[in-house]
């Protein structure tokens, strides 16, 4: 296992398939990712997955951009199953209807499916697109097929914060997990217009979710805890993620993340962390040499929040 200067093992990675995306969310931080270069291939991907499954990365999430955009998506799923013990994809559920069997099939675990509210207008103003029937059908297929479904909220301030207890209920009635996430944007960016207007702090939310859950429990990824809370439709499961200033959260992040144009990324916020590793695939390295890239890229890890 590969385990970085920090005592941190790296057990998960994070892989965005393409900058692409049908929708155009104002706040995207999009995957920290600015380079654009030619995306991967399948195979490139199914290689780059099975050596960090022998350095014991044993969970992959696949994201984008949208990662449903891929025409391939599905093969991709199914070359890069047979390496990882949990497959997940975060999407924004635009496509789950269709492709949900598919996807399934080709051995996806489960999804994350962003919705952050659920007033079509808003969803259009936050997105650019008047698409939200597509993406409930999407939920609704989603929960149909996999377990646990979960729901990202990104919380902002005046635009969807009215809305948090309504996903509560919304995530008990569909049987879904929901994620409620605060803003997250690097250092540089926290005097920004953008930031100010609508971070929305979710810490006091926590206190208050403490004391009228019925059970909590803490996830090893981040130390986030997760609330059982009591609806009128039944118990939700609530998850929190609060990154900003969070030391405890990158102290316990386990991730590591590989960009569409291929390179290996430590860490969301940083600019300065990326290592090429797919041209060396496509000059014909070796697997002892792509494990050699791996491990470089590991000793780069450090907690942004310290
Ligand atoms: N297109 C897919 C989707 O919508 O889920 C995958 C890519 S999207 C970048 C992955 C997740 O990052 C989404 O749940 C999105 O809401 C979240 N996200 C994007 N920008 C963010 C930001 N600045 N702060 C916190 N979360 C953000």
């Amino acid at each position: 296992m590969l385990v970085d200067r920090f005592g941190r093992p790296v057990t998960n990675l994070r892989i965005s398939l393409t900058h692409e995306c049908n929708l155009n969310c104002f706040y995207c931080h999009r995957e920290g990712q600015t380079l654009n270069f030619q995306e991967m291939s399948p195979e490139e991907i199914e290689r780059i997955v099975r050596i960090a499954s022998k350095l014991g990365v044993k969970k992959v999430k696949l994201t984008g951009g949208e990662p449903t955009v891929r025409e391939d998506i599905v093969e991709i799923v199914r070359r890069i199953r047979p390496y990882v013990v949990d497959l997940s994809m975060t999407t924004n559920g635009t496509t789950m209807n269709i492709l949900g069997e598919a996807l399934k099939d080709a051995g996806l675990d489960r999804v994350n499916i962003s919705l952050d509210t659920l007033d079509r207008n808003k969803y259009k103003e936050i997105t650019g697109f008047d698409v939200l029937p597509q993406v409930i059908k999407g939920i609704k297929k989603a929960v149909r097929l996999f377990s646990p479904v979960k729901l990202n909220m990104v919380v902002m301030k005046g635009l969807n914060d009215d809305e948090i207890w309504d996903m509560v209920d919304y995530a008990a009635q569909n049987n879904a997990v929901l994620q409620l996430i605060e803003i997250e944007v690097p250092r540089e960016m926290e005097n920004s217009w953008f930031f100010k207007k609508y971070f929305y702090p979710l810490k006091p939310l926590e206190e208050e979710f403490q004391k009228i859950a019925i059970e909590t429990k803490e996830r090893r990824m981040h130390r986030r805890k997760k609330y059982f809370i009591p609806t009128k439709y039944g118990t939700a499961e609530v998850e929190i993620v609060r990154s900003m200033h969070n030391t405890v959260f990158c102290a316990n992040c386990t991730r590591i993340r590989l960009t569409s144009s291929g390179h290996l990324k430590t860490c969301l916020l940083r600019k300065d962390d990326l290592v090429d590793i797919v041209t060396p695939i496509r000059n014909g390295a070796s697997d002892e040499e792509l494990i050699e890239i791996f491990k470089k890229a590991i000793l780069m890890r450090e907690p942004y929040w310290k």
